[in-house]
């Protein structure tokens, strides 16, 4: 189903009547990594869409490496979001973690994402498939595209053809960077199916050093999309502050982008 010998024109996945990924204008989604106050995703939803984003993003059930770590807002982070969501009017993608709080996840959001981590969590693959929302499927860490594939087609296969594939990252041997963005992925994804592709550079690189440039080459290479972490204060974010741009240099990035994606 996720294949391009079957259906060869871009597939558009619609998330409402304002945004449509796989088009010709190229969505941002942004926002922090995990939804840690009223006022924080408050603040961060307004500069995001003031810099020119179409989606919000945040976490509100977190899989974290440590059990010890903060493991998100879980339903009144989704509620915030919803909050969020009102003031500005940007829908909002958020992650679901396990088959048993699918629905209530996709009672409040736009978009549905599965997680680096669970890429291959069949029964979570198959439960999003069901449910009628848009699913932003995030390639795991040590996944081979053709993997990535078959974890589109999980999803594809219950009934839900709106599957976005995020590329953020894979392991390597390199450690300068968190994982290893793999731009190629792009091509690569294009020449085999008609589904969007989005780029998360963030958890790509690790650093918000290197998050902008990896905007610019993402859409260079033809990327549907981009998800950025973008927090009102890194420094103190409860997850992943380090690869977070602060909306100062988001808004930036976002200008200069502009050349790049009418350059593309
Ligand atoms: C996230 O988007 O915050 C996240 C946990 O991403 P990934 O699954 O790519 O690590
Ligand atoms: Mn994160």
């Amino acid at each position: 189903l996720a294949s391009k010998e079957l259906k060869k024109e871009a597939s558009l996945v619609r998330v409402n009547d304002q945004v449509c990924i796989g088009g010709q204008q190229l969505i941002v989604m942004a926002g922090p990594c995990s939804v840690e106050s009223e006022e924080q995703i408050i603040e961060s939803a307004i500069a995001v869409k003031a810099a020119g984003a179409q989606m919000l993003r945040g976490g509100a059930f977190k899989p974290r490496t440590s059990p010890y770590s903060f493991q998100g807002m879980e339903e009144e982070g989704l509620k915030l979001l919803a909050k969020a969501r009102e003031v500005t009017g940007l829908p909002f993608v958020t992650e679901v973690i396990n088959p048993e709080t699918a629905e209530l996840v996709a009672e409040y959001s736009d978009m549905l994402q599965i997680g680096a981590r669970n890429a291959q969590n069949f029964a979570l693959l198959k439960k999003v498939g069901q449910l009628k929302r848009p699913v932003l499927l995030k390639r795991g860490m040590s996944m081979t595209i053709q993997e990535f594939l078959m974890s589109a087609e999980y999803i594809m296969s219950e009934g839900n053809q709106s599957v976005i594939l995020c590329e953020r990252g894979i392991r390597t041997f390199e450690t300068a960077t968190r994982n290893t963005l793999d731009l190629s992925a792009i091509p690569v994804l294009k020449g085999k199916t008609h589904l969007p592709v989005v780029i998360d550079p963030s958890h790509g690189t690790g650093n918000h050093h290197y998050v902008a440039p990896m905007c610019y080459a993402a859409v260079a290479a033809g990327a549907d999309g981009l998800m950025v972490e973008v927090h009102p204060d890194p420094e103190n974010a409860s997850s992943d502050g380090a690869q977070s741009l602060k909306p100062v240099k988001f808004a930036a990035m976002m200008e200069k982008l502009k050349l790049f994606a009418a350059a593309a």
